[in-house]
């Protein structure tokens, strides 16, 4: 799809012309449904209650408070953060930005990872009740406010780490003392596996899971958000481009990211998604999805060319893990590659390189890759192409 670089006054007039233009939908009968409130599509997020714009807002690259401020303006509601995003830099933007706004006119989800949690995804003895409290305060100090409306575990990739208790305890707590109105958990690897997990808990209230175009199981996924929703759980999309605006590194095959959101939300069960946005640009593509939710026929047949191509996106499947001769941990170097390369990110991926500890060539000695990778990916060209960064010093990346 094109892109046009916005600025903020242009966008701002082109947005109230858009407001006046009369809306006409394509499309089934249960999208028509979902359009309320100045035909800005919304759902329920589950047991919530809450009526909610179909798109909101992914802040985790943003830097800019005149956009987040433009999509509110515009009618988005929910701003979804997290404690680790941007060393907290991202939370204290959108606490200085809404701290003079009406409480009741936003809703904040925001992220806390818990420590201690092994690359097996499950808790040790240092995941504790006191560590997570003590990340949370911080959040909320950053945020200046007096509670959040969705307090998320972040990035929970096994049923036992919903069942730990100290983390249990740390949220009922909050939730008791009306430090959350809500509690959930994201998740990245092993989605199915931990929302059907999830759905028979009764303890939580939204997730935050990938689900996109482009996972290999979709019809097991697709049952279990199924599930979840049944169970009351609100359900919430990330990860929707599959990888970023590009299907390549030289970007020369652009992603048609309106197709990539209408897709997700095809799905009745999906409530709303978090689209990241860091220009006018984005926000302008993704308040037309309010509008018009619905896959048109030029979008289907993108999402077809897309899908037949690779892209940046590592799908968390994990089939690789067994598969290297080193045991590198394939996944996350895939995942800063997409970083690096998907959402132009060096930051991220410099950070997620640093703490993956796994130097500047860790394919250096080995001649010939066993690594088989479902998704076609040439694991160790890309594993060489990002691990490269490491040698950068710290202050000349973005
Ligand atoms: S080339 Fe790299 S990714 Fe492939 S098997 Fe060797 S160490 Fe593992
Ligand atoms: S096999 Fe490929 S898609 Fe699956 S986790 Fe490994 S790198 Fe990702």
């Amino acid at each position: 799809m094109s892109r046009v670089n916005y600025n903020r006054r242009k966008f701002l007039r082109i947005g109230a012309a858009g407001a006046a233009g009369a809306i006409v939908l394509k499309g089934s009968a249960a999208a028509v449904s979902d359009m309320q409130d100045n035909n800005i599509a919304t759902r329920i997020l589950g047991r919530t209650n809450i009526k909610i714009p179909v798109i909101s807002f992914g802040v985790m690259r943003a830097d800019s408070p005149a956009l987040c401020r433009a999509a509110w303006e515009n009618g988005i509601r929910l701003f979804d953060t997290a404690n680790v995003y941007q060393n907290g830099n991202n939370e204290s933007m959108l606490g200085n930005l809404f701290k003079d706004l009406p409480r009741d006119s936003f809703m904040i989800e925001t992220k806390v990872k818990p420590s201690g949690v092994g690359q097996n995804g499950l808790p040790t003895s240092q995941t504790t009740t006191d560590d997570f409290l003590t990340k949370f305060k911080t959040s909320l100090s950053r945020l200046k406010l007096d509670y959040v409306d969705f307090l998320l575990v972040h990035d929970v990739s096994t049923p036992e780490m919903l069942n730990h208790k100290p983390l249990i305890a740390a949220l009922s707590r909050l939730k008791k003392e009306k430090k959350t109105r809500f509690v959930g958990f994201s998740t990245h690897n092993n989605m199915a596996g931990v929302i059907r997990a999830a759905s028979e808990s009764g303890f939580w209230d939204v997730i935050l899971t990938s689900y996109n175009f482009r996972l290999p199981n979709i019809s097991e996924m697709n049952e279990a958000v199924e599930k979840a929703a049944s169970a009351g759980i609100g359900i919430i999309a990330m990860k929707t481009l599959a990888g970023g605006a590009f299907l390549d590194k030289e970007k020369t095959k652009p992603v048609n990211t309106t197709a990539a959101i209408k897709w997700a939300l095809s799905n009745p069960n999906i409530h709303t998604t978090i689209p990241g946005m860091t220009t006018f640009d984005h926000l302008t593509s993704n308040l037309a999805i309010l509008k018009d939710p619905v896959l048109n026929e030029n979008e289907k047949k993108d999402l077809i060319t897309m899908a037949a191509e690779p892209g940046m996106y590592c799908i968390g499947c994990n089939q690789c893990l067994e598969t290297c001769r080193l045991r590198l941990p394939v996944p996350d170097l895939m995942r800063a590659y997409m970083y690096a390369y998907g959402y132009s990110n060096g930051r991220m991926a410099y950070d997620l390189l640093g703490s993956l500890g796994t130097g500047a060539a860790p394919c250096v000695n080995c001649n010939s890759c066993t690594v088989k990778c479902t998704n076609n990916f040439n694991v160790k060209e890309k594993i060489s192409d990002v691990s490269r960064l490491v040698n950068m010093p710290s202050e000349f990346i973005a």
